[in-house]
């Protein structure tokens, strides 16, 4: 049986896919593109009106290329519009973000119905911890969200949070690092609130804490963390421990506290501001990233300034930005005072423009220092612990931690030199 698997939208929505992957190859899939595939696993995001389209525009295309196809619809937008999706061509199932965990086992009749094709390989392959063409791997320690912020969808398509016990998530470490990974990304919906769920309740901080101290050879990423949740210790954790990138993503959303109160996000712009000096004061050299969003419900002149002013003098050093787009079901799609689509796509582009120089700025002052990295794809990129892309003069075997020295920056392209290596100096 030959499946292929197609993943939109967020980290953990990568991590279910590496985890389905696993599964699937353990009751006998084999990996296949999309038109060879028996079974096709469609996992989907409902951020933006434009991920919708994007998850029906490929269901779409695969049912065309290859008829035969059974393909399985899953994620938040399987979650959101069921029905919708059910009517595509193609579709066998859709599956709600509730049944996920259970989807291999869901799938076994499936895979079993299916007509074996020449050249299929024997049911039962050796369970692989994940495709092996990947270096980093995410390992999702938390879904679901309680927050009630005005325009997302997740919580209803998600659920309540739940958490992975700690001494699971260092058993999937292990394994992990077993089956070669170097870089492990901890990835949750609102990570920030993990294991207060869990019963004793715990903490991301204990859950840092447990990691650190694990024998596992690798490094730790965390993923995005809401700035609430971001407390002082966790920050003094990454800051002293050396296992931790030192790399915070901090979703600010928007720069005035008119928006934030409106999205029904619990902290203010200055609130937001400590958290990032404090990470700043604390790791000089880290990645600081955001989510802001251009043209919320109501958003004034004055309120997408204030955006503006912020991230300018803010010393962030990526920021993604998102033209608001109502989501069916959320309490903001139904506010009225819609800011029009040519304001909304002036102002994404304006603080794109923001964006772009504060990159540009953290990649220029990077130029000189000496960082370690992971090699990444064939050798010939590095991904520094502060989250920047290198291209290497000299390209090496993938997956080495390393130490680059960064020669130079220019139109968006870093260049750099391995000076040092898991094997020792290399100069
Ligand atoms: S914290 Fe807010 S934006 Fe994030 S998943 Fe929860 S409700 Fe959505």
């Amino acid at each position: 049986m030959k499946f292929a698997l197609i993943t939109f939208g967020c980290r953990v929505n990568q991590a279910d896919s590496a985890s389905l992957d696993k599964d699937l190859r353990a009751v006998g899939g084999q990996p296949a593109l999309p038109e060879e595939a028996d079974l096709v696993v469609v996992n989907t995001c409902s951020v933006t009106a434009s991920a919708d389209q994007s998850a029906r525009k490929v269901i779409r295309r695969i049912g065309r290329r290859n008829p035969e196809a059974r393909i399985v619809v899953t994620g938040c937008y399987a979650t959101r519009a069921a029905e919708e999706i059910g009517l595509l061509p193609g579709v066998a199932a859709v599956v709600s973000n509730s049944r996920k965990e259970r989807l291999t086992t869901d799938l076994r009749s499936l895979l079993k119905s299916l007509p074996e094709r020449p050249g299929d390989g024997p049911c039962g392959a050796s369970i692989e911890t994940s495709a092996p063409s990947r270096t980093v791997h995410m390992l999702c320690v938390q879904t679901g969200c309680d927050e009630t912020c005005t325009y997302c969808i997740i919580p209803r398509t998600r659920g309540r949070g739940r958490s992975r016990p700690i001494p699971e998530v260092l058993a999937r470490v292990q394994l992990a690092t077993e089956a070669g990974f170097k870089e492990i990304v901890l990835t949750g919906v609102h990570l920030g609130s993990y294991g207060q769920d869990l019963n004793p309740a715990t903490s991301l901080l204990e859950l840092a804490q447990a990691l650190d101290n694990h024998r596992a050879d690798c490094r730790f990423r965390i993923s995005s963390l809401e700035p609430m949740d971001c407390e002082p210790a966790l920050i003094d954790l990454v800051a002293r421990s050396g296992r931790f990138a030192p790399h915070f993503h901090l979703p600010l959303q928007h720069g005035s506290d008119n928006c934030l109160r409106a999205m029904g996000r619990p902290y203010s712009r200055d609130d937001y501001r400590r958290v990032v000096d404090a990470v700043r004061e604390s790791l000089p050299h880290s990645a600081i990233g955001s989510d802001v969003m251009a043209g919320f419900p109501g958003e004034a002149a004055s309120d997408h300034d204030a955006s503006i002013r912020y991230l300018a003098e803010s010393p962030l050093t990526y920021v993604h930005v998102f033209p608001y787009a109502d989501r069916p079901g959320t309490v903001a799609s139904r506010m009225l005072q819609k800011v029009g689509s040519d304001v909304v796509k002036r102002r994404a582009r304006e603080l794109r423009v923001v964006a772009a120089e504060l990159q540009d700025r953290f990649r220029r002052r990077a130029v000189g220092e000496v960082r370690p990295a992971l090699t990444l794809e064939d050798g010939g990129l590095a991904l520094t612990d502060n989250y920047l892309k290198v291209q290497l003069r000299r390209p090496t075997a993938r997956n080495r931690l390393v130490d680059i020295r960064i020669d130079s920056a220019s139109g968006g392209r870093m260049t750099g030199e391995i000076i040092g290596s898991d094997y020792g100096s290399v100069t």
